[in-house]
């Protein structure tokens, strides 16, 4: 990415002229995770993508008009061929490449690898100390060295899920992100699962006074699905459809309005013509 701001509310654009291609694509390479989050949405069976298949995805993409892609699951480190795949993304397309991972595969070699195909990186450390490692299962002092040595091959994110456990952390965790030198906090409120019921109404109303609030020295995201209410945000580009911005495919290669949606559409041998299903459906 280039780092030039475009001004895009002055720009009426017709429909005939949008991108075929939503602007950022989501990737779950697999759904396979050594750690059990009691929060977890990635289902629970076995599913892989084909390295060949995601490689094509992104030559498609990337020609209609696609910023960027981000790999995630599960976990994507654990998938086969993944430092292959980003570096595959990278060179042939001209979108950023990006990854989300719990950060407890993260060494200096794997680092080495990607180095030069990954344009942002998003690390899960949801609450800090001993919340995080109650949560997580994992040392919190590992997540802390994951933190720089990912800082150091690209910028970093911090993913957080916001839930009855860290709603209290919130001031903690944009600290650890600024000593982590991170430049986004990106929010997940808890989405409801089989295993839990999601954020409560009144944390969520206390997520959104917090928002309101807190000066945080960096970027801040929130996915605000389920909590239009509670939680303030801004359109990017005033007036676009949520399928033009962001869309997912699930490790079983079904594409989807968002990583929690129940139904979506298979892809067969094109992935723009299952966006202009989905397109058609919503
Ligand atoms: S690290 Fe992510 S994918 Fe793995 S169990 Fe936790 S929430 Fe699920």
């Amino acid at each position: 990415m280039s780092g030039v701001n475009v001004l895009l509310d002055e720009v009426d654009v017709p429909s005939g002229q949008l991108s075929r291609a939503p602007r950022y694509l989501s990737i779950a390479l697999t759904n396979a995770c050594e750690l059990r989050c009691g929060y977890c949405y990635a289902p629970k069976y076995a599913a892989a993508l084909e390295l060949s298949r995601v490689a094509s995805w992104a030559v498609e993409l990337d020609g209609a008009g696609c910023l960027g892609m981000g790999f995630g699951g599960g976990e994507p480190t654990l998938y086969r061929g993944f430092v292959e795949l980003c570096g595959r993304v990278a060179e042939s397309t001209s979108m950023a490449v990006t990854f989300t991972t719990h950060g407890h595969r993260v060494s200096p070699g794997l680092t080495e690898e990607l180095r030069g195909s990954v344009h942002f990186v998003r690390l899960s450390v949801d609450g800090v100390g001993a919340t995080y490692e109650r949560l997580r299962g994992r040392s919190f002092a590992a997540v802390t060295s994951a933190a720089s040595l990912l800082r150091s091959i690209s910028p970093l994110g911090i993913n957080a899920v916001v839930n009855k456990d860290t709603i209290g952390e919130l001031d903690d965790l944009v600290a650890f992100a600024a000593d982590a030198g991170a430049s986004e906090l990106l929010l997940l409120p808890e989405q409801p699962t089989a295993a839990t019921s999601g954020i409560s109404n009144s944390d969520a109303e206390r997520l959104g006074q917090w928002i309101r609030t807190t000066n945080v020295p960096m970027q801040l995201a929130i996915s605000r699905t389920g909590l239009d209410a509670s939680v303030p945000g801004v359109e990017i580009i005033p007036g676009e459809h949520p399928s033009d911005a962001y869309l997912h495919v699930d490790a079983g290669g079904v594409l989807r309005a968002n990583s929690y949606a129940q139904t979506g559409t298979p892809i067969a041998d094109s992935i723009l013509d299952a966006v202009q299903v989905l397109r058609e459906a919503a």
